[in-house]
């Protein structure tokens, strides 16, 4: 079963966010896992960071909504 996980840069790396294509401080790494290996992952500048935490949030929200109670 594949998950993700997110893992913080301790220095801020300055390259291309690989989500906005922008050059800039590029500061967590969203990695793929599939079961104990590492799929692929990206690397993200703080803005795209938060919007795929934002994201991923909604979409385990969506996972645990249970429909035959009207929710
Ligand atoms: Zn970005």
């Amino acid at each position: 079963m594949a998950k993700l996980e997110f893992q913080l840069f301790c220095t801020p790396k300055k390259k291309r966010c690989v989500c906005c294509d922008l050059v800039g401080l590029v500061e967590a790494r969203l990695i793929l896992w599939d079961k104990d290996r590492i799929l692929g992952d990206l690397e993200l500048c703080n803005t795209c960071a938060e919007g795929w935490k934002k994201a991923l949030q909604l979409e385990m929200v969506h996972e645990e909504w249970d429909f035959k109670k009207g929710g």
